[in-house]
């Protein structure tokens, strides 16, 4: 006998689409800022981004943490710090993205 398992609705979840995740997703790419949504390959990235809301990562794509759980890279070194980066990290949320988490 052969078991169908169904998952729930409320877990699947829709590929990022829409007019506002792609504005979101342009304003980080543009500003080249680095989010927990795209290094952690966060699911929820197409509602989040669909809503302006980013998470971002202050001190770069690499976490000084080393979470086995997390898919964002791990490096023990100190991380960069953009403290003299023009416009930084305030341009994105000048834009319509906000912070979360
Ligand atoms: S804001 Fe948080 S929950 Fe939403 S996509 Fe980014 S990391 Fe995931």
């Amino acid at each position: 006998m052969t078991v169908v398992r169904r998952h729930p609705e409320w877990i699947k979840v829709k590929a990022p689409h829409g007019e506002t995740f792609f504005a979101t997703r342009r304003i980080v790419q543009d500003l080249r800022l680095h989010t927990v949504c795209e290094e952690a390959h966060c699911p929820n990235v197409g509602e989040c981004w669909g809503h302006r809301t980013a998470t971002f990562m202050l001190l770069g794509e690499v976490c000084t943490r080393n979470c086995s759980f997390c898919a964002v890279a791990t490096d023990g070194r100190n991380p960069w710090i953009p403290w003299s980066r023009p416009g930084w990290p305030k341009a994105s949320s000048g834009s319509g993205c906000g912070t979360s988490s």
